[in-house]
């Protein structure tokens, strides 16, 4: 594959002997292919291809991908093993090529609130403009705000001269929660997601204060792919819903498999669209059987069948059927998404 998008990073002047298998190291310790060529290495990722190797005085990076943003993308994950093999070293890289031109991340913009309404008991939609937001259909489930303190002017990340975000930090430090896309409307340029209300959320705090108007971060879009398998168990909390009630609605019809749901609050139930061959349980957070009892209980196809387990809820539970799926069934990385939204 060729990638017509390039650029190159050049330190001058001297640099560790070790530098390169470092680096080497550290990208291999993260699970990617090396290939080392002469002194230099090279890895080629779908997206595109990065080398390093040794210059007459000092070294280079180049880095191949399809467009600036990609680019960007694959820099900042240079850099991230750059300054675990050489802490400090990257300050002193200038870099030249199709870089991103504007001030912010490629993956960074600003979006306003349009409105905000209850749509159950502990569930506020939030309605948000911004812009162009065909990307938010096609590049993936999920996205992170990005809240200013309360009571201070936001300080927004830029990219610096050597290629990095610069995040702001201390009291101008953002937070950033995910979110899962509930709907987007491409004419209007908005979107729709629905944020659980739940006691000292900060996000929380923002969203019951939101004016529209006001302007907030964005991080995305990205993460959360449509679920394969013939067979689907998932299951999830209030944070969930919103993925799973999209999983859902994408799903084949002749799906097989169970879908369970957690609620503190069983008036937080919304319409799911429901495959014919699956089942659908709501459970009441300390009243019945909690969500690890009936995961843990219910029958997983053995190995060999298309089967997929998908599940999001707090950490705890997380690490638990990670274990029980994974070292106790034998399910594969590409048999399950197991993932913690949040952290008690
Ligand atoms: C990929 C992904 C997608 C997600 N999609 C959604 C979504 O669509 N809607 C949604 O509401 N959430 C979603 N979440 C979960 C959400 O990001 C977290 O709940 C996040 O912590 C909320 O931020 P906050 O500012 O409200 O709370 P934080 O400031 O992060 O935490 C403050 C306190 O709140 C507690 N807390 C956080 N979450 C919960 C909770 N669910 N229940 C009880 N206490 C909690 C923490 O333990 C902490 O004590 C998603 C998470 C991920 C990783």
């Amino acid at each position: 594959m060729t990638f017509p998008a390039r650029a190159v990073g050049i330190v001058a002047g001297p640099f560790p002997a070790t530098l390169i298998d470092d680096i080497a190291a550290e990208i291999a310790e993260h699970g990617y292919a090396v290939e080392r060529q002469g002194g230099g290495l090279a890895v080629a990722l779908p997206v595109g291809r990065v080398e390093a190797e040794p210059e007459a005085a000092g070294f280079s990076v180049r880095i191949a991908s399809s467009g600036p943003k990609q680019i960007h993308e694959m820099r900042e994950a240079f850099l991230h093993f750059l300054d675990h093999a050489a802490p400090g070293l990257s300050e002193r890289m200038t870099w030249r090529g199709d870089l991103p031109t504007g001030a912010y991340p490629p993956n960074f913009r600003k979006v306003r609130v349009v409105g905000t309404r209850p749509v159950s008991p502990n569930f506020l939609r939030m309605t948000m403009a911004a812009g162009n937001v065909g990307d938010f259909v096609t590049g993936g489930m999920h996205f992170r705000l990005a809240i200013p303190p309360k009571g201070r002017a936001p300080v927004w990340p830029l990219i610096d001269g050597g290629g990095r975000t610069r995040w702001p930090k201390g009291e101008d430090a953002l937070h950033n929660p995910a979110y899962t896309f509930v709907a987007v409307d491409l004419e209007k340029g908005e979107f729709d997601f629905d944020l659980y209300v739940h006691d000292g959320g900060k996000a929380t705090q923002w969203a019951l204060e939101a004016v529209p108007g006001e302007e907030v971060g964005l991080l995305g879009p990205g993460g959360g792919t449509l679920p394969p398998g013939n067979f689907l168990l998932m299951a999830g909390d209030e944070t969930a819903l919103p993925a799973i009630r999209r999983i859902l609605e994408l799903s084949p019809p002749g799906r097989r498999g169970h879908v369970f749901v957690e609620l503190g609050d069983i008036a937080d139930r919304c319409e799911l669209v429901v495959p014919d061959g699956m089942t659908l349980e709501w459970l009441t957070r300390g009243d019945g059987p909690d969500l690890w009892t009936r995961i843990a209980g219910v029958p997983f196809p053995a190995e060999g069948e298309s089967r997929f387990v998908w599940i999001a809820a707090e950490r705890d539970l997380a690490r638990r059927a990670r274990l029980h799926f994974r070292d106790t069934l034998g399910v594969t990385q590409d048999e399950a998404y197991i993932s913690a939204y949040w952290t008690r």
